[in-house]
């Protein structure tokens, strides 16, 4: 089995003008030290506005994390008025493109297929999709969280190659734990990235399910982390609230240093 290396990404959401923005990632590269970063790779997800000021400032001072982004659209270019193409962000060297993310889904009316559509055109512009899926309170309670999550990884990945779905990263992220301070408990989300694993073994085979980046998401904390971190199927962490702030971030992605 190959080695995966963890992913930690802080989803910023719609928060931080680009002088905040500038402040958190200069803040934060002083908290993370050259041993986290040959550990872990580290991602910041700022809103579409701040972008171009962290990548600079990423750029300027040698700041080793990956940037990232929050969405983007499908289409290379044309007629859609507020949107942003795949390509826009990887000339600002995005890296990493969160798609599906929950909010996305429930506030914007992102199916499966439009997310499947978005899945290929960051793969398309040699971007990395962080895949995000998960189960809302109401359908853990009636049984229904791996079914839901395994229809969302097949249609989302619907005609993915296997090569490229070895590439990616896909974040459980059940719905009830996201910004509400109740985590899944450590042995539920290893339950679930392990069926997470188990949908893209049947669908894609032994490599990409060797390969494929696994994140939980869901109030992760710096209390949390470790325990979190430390599940066999679980190869990083996708972070909202306690992101936007250097010491509480970096403290998660120094889980290895806490005692569990
Ligand atoms: C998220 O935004 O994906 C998330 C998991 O948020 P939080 O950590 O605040 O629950």
């Amino acid at each position: 089995m190959s080695e995966r290396r963890p992913l930690i990404s802080g989803n910023w959401k719609m928060n931080l003008n680009h002088f905040e923005a500038l402040r958190l990632v200069q803040e934060l590269s002083y908290e993370i030290s050259r041993d986290d970063v040959d550990a872990v790779d580290i991602s910041v997800h700022p809103p579409f506005t701040d972008i171009r000021t962290v990548q600079t400032t990423l750029e300027t001072d040698r700041i080793p994390f990956f940037l990232g982004a929050q969405n983007c659209h499908h289409e290379s270019s044309g007629a859609f008025t507020g949107e942003v193409a795949p390509s826009m962000l990887a000339k600002l060297n995005v890296a990493y493109v969160i798609v599906g993310h929950s909010e996305r889904r429930e506030l914007f009316g992102e199916t499966d297929e439009i997310v499947n559509a978005k899945v290929k055109a960051v793969l398309g512009a040699e971007m990395t999709p962080i895949l995000c899926v998960g189960e809302t309170l109401e359908e853990r309670e009636a049984g229904e969280a791996e079914s839901k999550v395994e229809t969302q990884i097949r249609g989302s990945l619907a005609r993915v190659k296997a090569e490229d779905v070895a590439s990616l990263v896909i974040a459980y992220e059940p719905i009830w734990a996201i910004g509400t301070g109740r985590t899944a408990s450590a042995e539920d989300a290893q339950a679930m990235c392990a069926t997470v694993r188990a949908v893209v073994r049947d669908k894609w085979g032994d490599t990409a399910a060797d390969e494929v980046r696994i994140q939980y998401g869901g109030s992760v904390k710096p209390v949390n982390a470790a325990e979190l971190m430390t599940q066999p199927d679980i190869d990083g962490a996708l972070v909202g609230g306690a992101s936007l702030e250097a010491a509480s971030f970096a403290r998660i992605v120094q889980y290895r240093l806490h005692d569990l």
